[in-house]
C-alpha cells in the first residue's frame, strides 16, 4: 500500500460528536489517553481526557530553526503538522530505574527491580511518519535476540488512532521517505478529518479488529463517494506540499562514500553539539547508563536514560572518545541515519518528519546537508 495513494474501500464516517465517544470507549476500556494538546506555545502529546484537551482551530507553521503557533480560524482538532514530540517517550521512556538498592547491616537490600506493568496505552492523532517510526524502534527494542523489557511493558498494549495528515509542516519530507502522509501500517484506526459545509466529520480506515470491535461499538455511517473523494484529495494535497524533498535513490552510497567530504567541516562549524536533533529524533534510540546514590549513602539506583550521539561520553572507550570532535559526530550520526541504519535494520533510520530541522537552534537541515553532499566535492 502506497502512502500517497487513495484511501482503501470500504471506508466509514463518524461524526465530531461519535470521535468524541470513540475516546470516552477508549477511557472506559480502561486505556490511558495520550494525545496532542497545546503547551508552553507547542503541540506537544501528553495525558488528554477527551476532545475539550485537543488543539481545536490551532496549526502552526515552522521551518528550520522556528516554530510558531497559529490559529487557524476552524475548529479542526488536527490541523497542524508534527510537533516537538514524537511517540518514543511513551516506549522508549527518557528515564527507567533499572533497581534500587537500600543499604542494610552492612550488607544490601534490593528494593526494586525489572519492568513494572503499565497500563495499557491509546495514541490519539499518531500521524503516519511516526507510525513508521514506531515500527522502526519496535524492530530495535523487540525484533533482535534481546528484547528490552522496560520497552516491551509500555508497547504491550497500545490502541493507536491514526489522523492521516491535512498538511504538510513546512519541514515535512514523508513522501521522499515513502512514510507518509497516509496512514498505512501500525494503527486501528486511521482518521482523515473533513471540515467543510458538510459538517465535521471524519473517515475511518479499519486497521485491526479490535479497532473494528470499537467502532462497532460507537456507531459509523457508510461513507459517500463525494466523502471518499474529499478525504482522498485531503492526502493527495498534503503529499504534493511537502516541505522539502530529500531523494533517496543511492543515498547509501553517497553517505559511505563521503567519508572525506569538506561539508562535514562546513556543518561543524555550525553545529552547537546541543543534541536536540537526536532527542527530537523519533527513532534515535540510544542510551546510557547511571548509578545514583542519596546524600545520606543509604540509598543506590541505576537508571537507564537517554543519550545522544552529539556528546564527548557517548563514544568514550578507554582513553578517550572515539569521536571526540563535532565534525566526527555530525558524520557519524548523519552516516548511521541514513546509510548503516539500513545494513543494519533493513530501512533508513529516518521517517521524514523533519523535527530535526526545526527544532535544530542552528538551522541545520539534513535536506540541505545531503544535497551538499551529493554535489561533487570542492575543496
Ligand atoms: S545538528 Fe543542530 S540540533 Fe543537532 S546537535 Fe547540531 S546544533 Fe544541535
Ligand atoms: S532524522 Fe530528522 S527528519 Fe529524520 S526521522 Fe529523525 S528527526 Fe525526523
Amino acid at each position: 500500500m502506497s502512502p500517497t495513494a487513495p484511501l482503501p474501500e470500504p471506508c466509514l464516517t463518524i461524526s465530531r460528536e461519535r470521535f468524541a465517544r470513540l475516546l470516552e470507549v477508549l477511557r472506559e476500556d480502561g486505556y490511558r489517553l495520550v494525545g496532542p494538546t497545546v503547551r508552553d506555545g507547542a503541540i506537544v502529546h501528553d495525558a488528554i481526557s477527551g476532545v475539550s484537551d485537543l488543539p481545536e482551530g490551532v496549526g502552526e507553521s515552522q521551518e528550520r530553526g522556528t516554530y510558531r503557533l497559529e490559529s487557524r480560524g476552524d475548529r479542526a482538532l488536527f490541523g497542524y503538522a508534527v510537533g516537538p514530540h514524537s511517540w518514543k517517550p511513551s516506549f522508549f521512556a527518557p528515564t527507567v530505574p533499572l533497581w534500587r538498592a537500600r543499604r542494610k547491616d552492612g550488607s544490601f537490600t534490593v528494593l526494586e527491580h525489572g519492568a513494572r506493568e503499565q497500563p495499557p496505552l491509546a495514541l490519539i492523532g499518531a500521524r503516519s511518519c511516526d507510525l513508521h517510526a514506531i515500527a522502526i524502534q519496535d524492530r530495535v527494542f523487540l525484533g533482535g535476540e534481546t528484547i528490552d523489557p522496560a520497552y516491551e511493558a509500555r508497547r504491550r498494549r497500545t490502541f493507536v488512532v491514526a489522523v492521516n495528515c491535512g498538511r504538510a509542516g513546512g519541514t515535512c519530507f514523508c513522501v521522499s521517505m515513502g512514510t507518509g502522509p497516509r496512514a498505512t501500517l501500525g494503527f486501528d484506526l486511521a482518521l482523515t478529518e473533513l471540515l467543510d459545509d458538510r459538517g465535521h466529520r471524519f473517515i475511518v480506515d479499519i486497521g485491526s479488529e479490535p479497532g473494528r470491535d470499537v467502532l462497532a461499538r460507537i456507531g459509523a455511517e457508510e461513507t459517500t463517494p463525494e466523502d471518499r473523494e474529499a478525504a482522498d484529495a485531503v492526502i493527495a494535497r498534503t503529499a504534493e506540499h511537502m516541505g522539502r524533498q530529500m531523494p533517496t535513490d543511492g543515498i547509501k552510497e553517497v553517505l559511505y562514500a563521503s567519508v572525506d567530504h569538506p561539508r562535514w567541516d562546513d556543518v561543524a562549524a555550525r553545529c552547537l553539539a546541543c543534541t536536540n536533533c537526536t532527542l527530537v529524533c523519533p527513532t534515535c534510540f540510544c542510551s546510557t547508563v547511571e548509578d545514583r546514590t542519596d546524600l545520606a549513602g543509604e540509598v543506590a539506583e541505576r537508571v537507564q536514560r537517554w543519550d545522544s550521539c552529539f556528546t564527548m561520553e557517548h563514544s568514550h572507550v578507554h582513553g578517550g572518545s572515539v569521536h571526540a570532535s563535532i565534525k566526527s559526530r555530525y558524520r557519524q550520526w548523519l552516516t548511521h541515519k541514513l546509510a548503516s541504519w539500513i545494513d543494519q535494520f533493513g530501512t533508513s533510520g529516518c521517517v521524514g518528519c523533519g523535527r530535526c530541522i526545526t527544532w535544530c537552534p542552528a538551522a541545520i537541515d539534513i535536506t540541505e546537508e545531503v544535497a551538499a553532499l551529493r554535489a561533487p566535492a570542492r575543496r
